[in-house]
């Protein structure tokens, strides 16, 4: 029986490392899978929209936003307009400029499940729940350079490090 790498349950599912939908099209293709319950796999789907839409900020109308953000988001944000109010509802505005409060603790479960991912493949131990999160303007990649220039990543005694494109990093460290 296989099971789950994220929970322990029955695993029946792969689940791609990194999220497909982080990557761009051109890049999707050898993406890591790891064994998955559906739960596991389907449930944090919704976040890493949210995540998407993140990085897609980050990346500020560049080419390569465009293609990350062609398709599935604006599809999926046509099925569910609710969260068109989730994203709504992260507006704000401060001294007159408008900005976006990133939901941190929904930004953190996608890293976190990304980095066991990420640990199953290279055989190190995953990051703790209450693992330290922040997240970092980038310039450059991580060590092992998978699906660059889209994603790569860092792991050394624990800290991991999880860079996408030039301008995401996030850094994740033991509490
Ligand atoms: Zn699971």
């Amino acid at each position: 029986m296989t099971k789950c790498i994220y929970c322990g349950e029955i695993a029946n599912t792969k689940d791609h490392v990194p999220p497909k939908g982080l990557i761009r099209q051109i890049n999707r293709d050898n993406l890591w899978k790891v064994e998955s319950c559906r739960n596991c796999n389907n449930g944090a789907s919704r976040d890493e929209e949210y995540f998407r839409l993140m990085i897609v900020g980050a990346l500020c109308h560049t080419e390569e936003a465009d293609e990350l953000f062609d398709g599935p988001i604006s599809r999926s944000m046509e099925k569910r307009p609710a969260k068109e109010d989730w994203l709504f509802n992260s507006l704000g505005q401060t001294e007159g400029k408008p900005y976006i409060e990133w939901a941190t603790e929904t930004l953190q479960r996608v890293a976190l499940k990304i980095a066991a991912g990420l640990a199953h493949k290279i055989s190190v131990e995953p990051p703790q729940s209450n693992s330290s999160f922040t997240l970092e303007e980038s310039e450059g990649r991580g060590e092992y350079e998978m699906w660059a220039p889209d994603f790569s990543f860092s792991y050394f005694q624990g800290r991991w490090e999880l860079w996408f494109f030039d301008s995401v990093k996030i850094v994740i460290k033991p509490a």
